[in-house]
């Protein structure tokens, strides 16, 4: 796929002895993209952190990728324009492919509300490597729940292109796994997903 903000033409794709079937084979593990996508306030960060800590201990090498955080570094430059939550998502889409280059499972929580963008990332990855995750929570309990104070601020109309408040929330039409998390517990589901993982 070409990118528009591809700017650099005089530059190609150096090989490397190491490649990431040695680097995963080194870690006994398939290097894998988590996805989750959902509401602010849905449960992503909860359950990613659950999920990692369940493959940690059984001896896997993760990192999580949050976009909050990555908001403090890498993407410190950009808001929440269409244009910029698009550019949010592909440079943290490709940060977590070349993750999973290195060998690791990569869990990436980002809001991630647009369809085209998730696929996108999808692209990057072989098939059967990157696993969707519609962490699906109603907006009424995300707003109920409003673990950081958003959607207070978004009603009030402090935040503008809130998504689910100001913006729109395009859901998976066919992810890996699709979570509703109202009526059980963020452990309970960080368990499907790692059955999930041991089976496929
Ligand atoms: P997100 O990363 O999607 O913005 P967070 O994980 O930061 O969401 O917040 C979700 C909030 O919902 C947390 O306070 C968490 O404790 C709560 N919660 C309640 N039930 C669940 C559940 N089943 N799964 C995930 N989170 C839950």
């Amino acid at each position: 796929m070409e990118y528009p903000v591809r700017r650099s033409d005089n530059t190609s794709w150096q090989q490397h002895i190491q490649d990431r079937e040695t680097r995963a084979a080194l870690k006994s593990q398939h290097p894998r993209i988590l996805w989750f996508t959902g509401l602010s306030g849905a449960g992503k960060t909860t359950i990613a952190s659950h999920v990692d800590m369940l493959l940690h201990v059984s001896g896997k090498h993760t990192f999580i990728l949050d976009g909050d955080n990555l908001r403090h570094g890498l993407n410190q430059d950009l808001g929440f324009s269409v244009a910029d939550r698009v550019e949010n998502i592909r440079r943290t889409a490709h940060v977590a492919k070349l993750m999973s280059d290195a060998g690791l499972i990569v869990l990436v929580c980002l809001i991630s509300p647009y369809r085209l963008d998730r696929r996108m990332a999808r692209d990057l990855m072989e098939p059967g490597e990157f696993i969707e995750i519609f962490v699906d929570t109603p907006l009424d309990i995300c707003a109920k729940r409003d673990p950081k104070g958003l959607y207070k601020k978004a009603y009030a109309g402090e935040i503008s292109n809130f998504t689910g408040v100001g913006d729109t929330y395009e859901p998976p039409v066919s992810p890996e796994l699709h979570l509703n998390t109202v009526g059980t517990t963020p452990i309970d589901l960080a368990e499907q997903i790692v059955a999930h993982l041991e089976l496929t």
